[in-house]
């Protein structure tokens, strides 16, 4: 069993909406970050390298790591993108297709608040250019607070949006706020996902449940030793938490009072 940390980033800007400042982090940060991987000798693989390894496919290189972008933010088409490509890096970009506009178009709409957000053409040049193109819902609900039809439309309908657009199978799932028990898990795997990130600020292992894949979530304010510490596999939990009583009775509870944020 080895540890790959998975980095979970969201917006890289300089002035970002109130609502997403928590989660942005300012471009020249994101550059010390990256320089920082390099020093640290860390080798970026894709996501699907570290599925593969864990449904026992090759072994991963030494000081294996994962980058994914959660949301479609436009940033990661002009900022994001370009810095990667400068340091030959990969990864994955999980999408809210809800969110993702025609070019000069409308988006069919999510619950995100208003941002500025990737066009259906950038999503596809980005895809064609080599960063993974995942799914992250349709709207961006909670899903272990919504079921049946809605349930199938955030994780099935998100697919075909991104296979239409794509002209291939996606295969990479991302659950919204990272909220999922066995009910989601098993309609995402129905649906012919086979992995999914979620958000518990632990670190993954390849002998981890691929529907179950931590991320830490990089923040505006994350200082350079606390992502040294991660990358290095230190400061935080191994693996997914048990599914406990509390777990279901704080699920229960914000079924009850609608889902929070
Ligand atoms: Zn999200």
């Amino acid at each position: 069993m080895s540890v790959v940390p998975i980095l979970q980033y969201h917006s890289v800007a300089e002035n970002p909406p109130e609502w997403a400042a928590p989660l942005t982090v300012r471009p020249d940060r994101f550059d010390e970050q990256l320089e920082h991987l390099a020093h640290a000798q860390m080798s970026v693989v894709p996501l699907r390298r570290l599925v593969s390894a864990i449904r026992g496919g090759p072994p991963l290189p030494p000081r294996a790591m994962v980058l994914t972008f959660d949301e479609g933010f436009a940033d990661f088409y002009w900022t994001v993108a370009p810095m990667l490509a400068a340091r030959e890096l990969p990864a994955t970009l999980f999408v809210v297709t809800g969110a993702i506009h025609p070019p000069g178009g409308r988006p069919s709409g999510s619950r995100l608040p208003p941002a500025m957000m990737l066009n259906w053409r950038q999503v596809a040049g980005l895809d064609a250019y080599g960063i993974e193109i995942g799914g992250h819902s349709r709207t961006h609900p909670a899903l272990d607070t919504v079921s049946g039809r809605t349930l199938r439309s955030e994780i099935e309908g998100c697919k075909r949006d991104l296979e239409d657009a794509l002209g291939h199978e996606v295969t990479s799932y991302a659950y919204p706020l990272g909220y999922h028990g066995p009910t989601v898990r098993r309609a995402v795997r129905q649906a012919g996902w086979d992995s999914a990130c979620a958000t518990s600020d632990a670190l993954a292992t390849t002998s981890d449940d691929p529907l179950r894949l931590c991320r830490l979530t990089v923040r505006h304010d994350t200082p350079i030793s606390l992502y040294d510490a991660w990358i290095h596999g230190r400061s935080a939990r191994l693996g997914p938490p048990p599914e406990s009583l509390s777990t279901w009775a704080w699920r229960l509870l914000r079924r009850t009072h609608g889902p929070g944020h």
